[in-house]
Order: C-alpha cells, then structure tokens, then sequence
C-alpha cells in the first residue's frame, strides 16, 4: 500500500485523504454492520483520526453497538455509500470502509469479529484470527500492536 491513500464514496461529493498506514484491518460480521453495509461483513481499516483529512458533507447515524458503545455510521447524504464510522469507546480513531478506498485491492484484513452471527453463505478466511464477539479493550490493544 501507499501513504497517503484516499477514497470516497460513489458520486465522490464526501472524500478523504489519510497520510499514515492503519492501524488494525478486520472484516465485522455483526448483524448491524450487515444492515449498514448491505451485505455479509463490514470490510473495515483504523486510523488515527488525526491524520485523516475528510471533504464534503457527511451524515451519521448513530446506534448502540453490540458492546454498548455508540456507533456512529458516516455515509455520504447524496448517494448513501458507506463510507466512515467511530466508535465512541474509542475516540481516537476512526474506521475507513474498505470498499471506499481508490485502491481497496491493498486491504488484507487478518481479523474477523463478530464470528457468532458469520452468515453461512459467507467464507471465512482459515487463517483469521476469529472473535464470536466484540474483542475485549485488552484484546483491542493487542490487535493494535500487533497491527492485525
Ligand atoms: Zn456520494
Ligand atoms: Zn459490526
């Protein structure tokens, strides 16, 4: 991959531009992130928020995560694509949807969340490492360092 790297969504009124590597790249297959992204997992890079710059307009929506913090869903408000999202446990970041990237081809997510509602006409790849749920803050910390 390449830094800075940026994206957008599909009528390209809500872009960005990131100039550092994420931080941890997983695919969440709880049931709202499939409602969110329409399909079987959301496909999900972390940045440090700092060094995301984010043009045009945005809308979120916000909704109570599966672990109880509040998830907030950034789409673009003229065409819907997903595009952003922040968790309020962890304010210093923020999630890039995969798929908005110019290059999504360099996404190579090694984590998979939220195992336990996986669809059974999804594949998950073997050699994940696999949560049944929302890993644990320590377990978040670990996925960090590691850079998962
Ligand atoms: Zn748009
Ligand atoms: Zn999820």
């Amino acid at each position: 991959m390449r830094v800075p790297f940026s994206g957008g969504c599909a009528c390209g009124a809500l872009r960005y531009e990131c100039s550092a590597e994420p931080m941890l790249s997983w695919k969440c297959h709880c049931r709202d992130c499939q409602r969110a992204c329409g399909s079987a997992f959301y496909a999900v890079l972390y940045v440090p928020k700092e060094v995301l710059s984010i043009t045009g307009e945005s809308k979120y929506y916000d909704m109570k995560g599966g672990s109880g913090a509040t998830v907030s869903r950034g789409f673009c408000p003229q065409c819907g694509s997903p595009v952003l999202a922040k968790a309020s446990g962890w304010p210093e970041f923020m999630a890039v949807c995969a798929a908005s990237l110019d290059d999504p081809s360099w996404f190579s997510p090694v984590v998979d969340i939220w195992t336990s509602s996986a669809q059974p006409w999804d594949y998950l790849n073997p050699h994940s490492s696999k949560y049944a749920r929302q890993p644990t803050p320590e377990e978040f910390q670990v996925l960090l360092t590691s850079r998962g």
